[in-house]
């Protein structure tokens, strides 16, 4: 049974409403009673003027589904049953099996919670209906077996200095709005030269766990946090994160429950279309994700929103992540498709098949970043006082910039495979960073921030 599949008797419960132009991204709960017994729920959503939740897109409806059920639905709470976004219209919960990426657990009786989400309002309004049925006795469906695009087997350049490990942070499985499992998309990271990959749904109830393979690439479990007007991801926090947040003053203490929960928090893709981050800098997150897709998508505003952050004193780390949500069908989108391992990160864990200890050095700074993981490499060390060193691999031909609060101190055209060199850094600077770019001014790696001040 395909998941459009509608059963065949009337529903049991009908739930109408309509959303104004006004009402544009403002959370809706709308209440329903389960009566005693039952062990399966299916929701159908319809609404008029359906577009998809494309940010090239509008003019007409988008509008995105989650589920509470009679636990509440306050901030962290367990009734939290998941948030399918805007991409899937049914939705089977149950005892044995729910759609992705909904929990599977018994079903209380009680007053349980339809999540309604206007993302985008055409100009006719948004009129929806949500059918529920009880006990319709859904079989669950077949998983996606149709081909997997790219099944080319990277062969990957050894790091310039032992122990470094490349991964890719930023991904999605069916367990949002990706085509693929997590075991798929693991499989792929691995066939891209990957020790470890991120997984981060949207909104998801729970992290993922990792499938009982150790061949496949280190698992990073996270979950990227979805609001109307930006994207945060949290990796190594067993919770849920409220998405439904109105300001940036609700972000703040959102991040620092993350952060308290033993969680690493970055704001995502803070450029056009990203979609961008409209919360204002500084809410305590301690990453930015400097780098999402490929390098032309606009990423030079999101390194130049870091650039302001290290002006002002402020220590955010830069993140890399491809944000690879598809790896079968076609490539659609204004913009070239991600594919994992683009851009990668770099780390040198004390404990490589810790997920913990590479956050850890994610965390601290100690990461670089590059175009792929091929891609050149690029260590930046503090020597002395005032010096640094960078050592590049498979950057002949690149210019390497020094940069220091959004200006460029220092070019310098690299002419060999292994190259390195010593730099002294001027007295007015807090800090350094290094960047390698092509003759376009292409970033194709770049390092963390160094601090000069202690
Ligand atoms: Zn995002």
């Amino acid at each position: 049974m395909s998941q459009e599949t509608r059963p065949l008797a009337p529903p049991d419960i009908q739930l109408t409403g309509r959303f104004e132009l006004d009402d544009v991204q403002v959370y809706r709960h709308v209440p329903f009673e389960v009566p005693a017994g039952v062990r399966q729920i299916h929701l159908d959503v319809a609404y008029n003027d359906r577009i998809s939740s494309d940010k090239y897109l509008t003019g007409g409806n988008t509008l995105d589904v989650g589920l509470f059920d009679e636990r509440g639905s306050q901030s962290g709470s367990l009734g939290f049953r998941g948030w399918s976004g805007s991409n899937k219209t049914a939705i089977t919960v149950g005892e044995t099996w729910s759609t992705p990426p909904y929990r599977s657990e018994p079903i209380g009786a009680g007053t349980w919670q339809v999540l309604l989400g206007p993302y985008k309002i055409g100009p006719n309004g948004l009129d929806y209906s949500v059918d529920i049925w009880f006990d319709p006795g859904i079989e669950k469906p077949e998983p996606n077996r149709s081909p997997i695009l790219d099944l080319s087997v990277a062969t990957v350049p050894p790091p310039i200095e032992a122990g470094w490990l490349r991964g890719d942070l930023h991904s999605h499985s069916t367990a949002s709005d990706g085509d693929s499992t997590l075991l798929d998309m693991l499989q792929a990271a691995r066939r891209a030269g990957l020790d470890f990959m991120g997984s981060t749904d949207h909104n998801a109830a729970m992290l993922p766990e990792a499938p009982d393979d150790p061949d496949l690439p280190l698992l990073i479990p996270g979950i990227e946090v979805t609001t109307y007007k930006g994207h945060w991801n949290v990796w190594g926090a067993n919770r849920w994160f409220d998405f439904r947040l109105p300001d940036g003053e609700a972000v703040r203490s959102e991040m620092q429950i993350a952060r308290n929960a033993g969680g690493f928090v970055s704001a995502n893709h803070p450029k056009p279309f990203g979609p961008p981050w409209e919360y204002g800098f500084g809410l305590g997150y301690q990453g930015i994700e400097v780098w999402n897709g490929y390098w032309q998508s606009l990423n030079a505003i999101s390194l130049a929103a870091w650039d302001a952050h290290l002006a002002a004193g402020q220590r955010v780390v830069a993140m890399a992540g491809s944000d690879t949500h598809f790896l079968r069908g076609e490539d659609q989108g204004a913009l070239r498709r991600a594919t994992i391992g683009h851009p990668t990160m770099w780390v040198k864990p004390d404990d490589p098949t810790s997920a913990t200890s590479i956050l850890d050095e994610i965390r601290a700074g100690r990461s670089f970043i590059s175009a792929s993981p091929t891609g050149p490499q690029m260590l930046i060390d503090h020597t002395g006082d005032r010096d640094v060193s960078i050592r590049t691999g498979g950057a002949a031909g690149l210019i390497l910039a020094l940069i220091s609060s959004g200006t460029v101190i220092s070019a310098t055209a690299v002419d060999k495979d292994r190259w390195d060199q010593e730099f002294r850094v001027p007295a007015s600077a807090t800090h350094v960073r290094a960047q390698l770019m092509d003759g376009c001014g292409n970033v194709e790696a770049l390092t963390n921030a160094v601090w000069l001040d202690g």
